[in-house]
């Protein structure tokens, strides 16, 4: 039905069109994914100001008309996440979570867990909710919360990893390996086709679950790297997207 709605919503894309249009790929609270055109923002003397950019966090009023796109008729920002954009490092990892959110989240359908997990992430690269303040994208800790974001976008998405038994017999001992085509921590017997998993990897998976974004565990560089392996490839078996790399 034709009409106006009202949502929060995430710009995880923002492309030029035309003359002086824009189109947005937002993610929103209230329906999921959106794609929406935004007219004459371009125009010095645009009514949106410079809020129609890639990681801000908008209030929107949005006309749904019988197209793809619905019309953003009105923008007022929730969050603009000023240090986030001066500062590289973060400013790469917002980009990474973003397109990660655009791959896997592609559904018109609310998913409240993958907007809050979303905005929690950019308020924590933009210093504004944080355990000590700036840095957190940088270095073993931005990879580390780069990481849980990523495992609990999967959980959001409805592809978190098999971790606490045999993804391919259910044995709950040995779990030496991690197979993508099964989805999870395999057993010795089982390991074939899936690659080396350490303890600390399967510790640092589950922890990174169970915790709030802020406070992710830390692992060893190895540990980390086997993780992002691990959610890369249960991604490419069972949602068939790929991921960029996470750092
Ligand atoms: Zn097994």
């Amino acid at each position: 039905m034709p009409g106006k709605f009202k949502t929060e919503a995430v710009v995880l894309r923002s492309i030029r069109y035309g003359e002086a249009d824009r189109i947005l790929h937002l993610l929103s609270a209230s329906r999921g994914r959106i794609g929406a055109i935004a007219k004459g923002v371009r125009k010095p003397r645009s009514r949106f100001g410079g809020r129609l950019e890639p990681f801000f966090r908008l209030d929107l009023v949005l006309y749904e008309g019988r197209g793809d796109l619905s019309t953003v008729t009105a923008a007022h920002t929730v969050a603009a996440h000023p240090h986030l954009r001066g500062d590289g490092a973060a400013l790469g990892a917002a980009a990474r979570a973003c397109d990660a959110v655009l791959r896997l989240c592609d559904a018109e359908e609310p998913n409240p867990a993958a907007y809050n997990l979303l905005c929690r992430y950019l308020s924590i690269l933009d210093g504004s909710e944080s355990l000590d303040g700036a840095g957190c994208a940088d270095g073993a800790t931005g990879l580390a919360t780069a990481l849980a974001f990523r495992l609990k976008l999967a959980l959001a998405a409805g592809f978190a990893p098999e971790l606490a038994s045999c993804a391919r017999c259910g044995e709950a001992d040995e779990l030496v390996g991690f197979s993508g085509a099964a989805g999870g921590v395999v057993c010795a017997a089982c390991e074939r086709g899936g690659f080396a998993f350490t303890p600390e990897a399967h510790e640092f998976m589950v922890e990174a679950l169970g915790r709030p974004l802020a406070g992710a565990p830390q692992a060893n560089d190895r540990a980390l790297r086997q993780t992002e392996r691990a959610i890369t490839e249960t991604l490419e078996h069972h949602a068939h997207v790929q991921l960029r790399a996470a750092a």
